[in-house]
């Protein structure tokens, strides 16, 4: 059985271990303040200004690139005016999934089958895969950028849709369209 001494002795030790402890976080956080302080400084300084530099630079090269998206789009659009729902599940969004020479395969987003697409039948193919070979290093910066300001803007300003996109999918497949006629 404790004493009251042996109570009130306690209570002190109990005391100043809770103080020391509340020392201990105050100084966590004045370092963790600091830390962040620290971070935002260094990125008003450096990696804004750097990072607004590069995008700046590379919307300047690559301009021509940013003109073929918009002309694929024109293209697609066209393209899903004259095509039809999917025959499967009857959804109208399509993604690109592969191009050559002769055909276009494009994959309904909803259901993941695939449907070829002939250029003998569909002649403005040949216009599309010309648009699509200038998008390939778009397509790529986006990608690998998407984290930094150049990747943020290309996102906003693209219509690329890289939620359709999952990982092992070929990059082109960011390219979606709207099917028009029924299915
Ligand atoms: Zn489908």
């Amino acid at each position: 059985m404790l004493s009251p001494h042996d109570i009130t002795s306690l209570s002190s030790q109990l005391l100043a271990a809770s103080a020391i402890h509340f020392e201990y976080l105050l100084l966590l956080t004045a370092l963790l303040t600091a830390l962040i302080g620290g971070v935002i400084v260094w990125l008003e300084t450096y990696e804004f200004p750097r990072q607004r530099r590069f995008k700046e630079v590379w919307l300047h090269q690559h301009s021509q690139e940013l003109y073929s998206e918009k002309v694929l789009m024109g293209l697609l659009e066209k393209l899903g005016r004259d095509s039809s729902c999917c025959s499967h599940c009857g959804h109208d969004e399509m993604q690109l999934w592969d191009i050559r020479d002769k055909f276009l395969v494009v994959r309904c987003t909803r259901c993941k089958i695939n449907r070829t697409m002939c250029m003998f039948s569909e002649p403005i193919i040949d216009e599309i895969r010309e648009s699509t070979s200038a998008l390939c290093r778009l397509l790529e910066t986006t990608n690998k950028k998407r984290d930094e300001m150049l990747g943020q803007y290309l996102l906003g300003r693209l219509h690329f849709n890289y939620f359709k996109k999952r990982h092992k999918d070929p990059l082109i497949s960011a390219v979606t369209f709207r099917t028009l006629s029924p299915a």
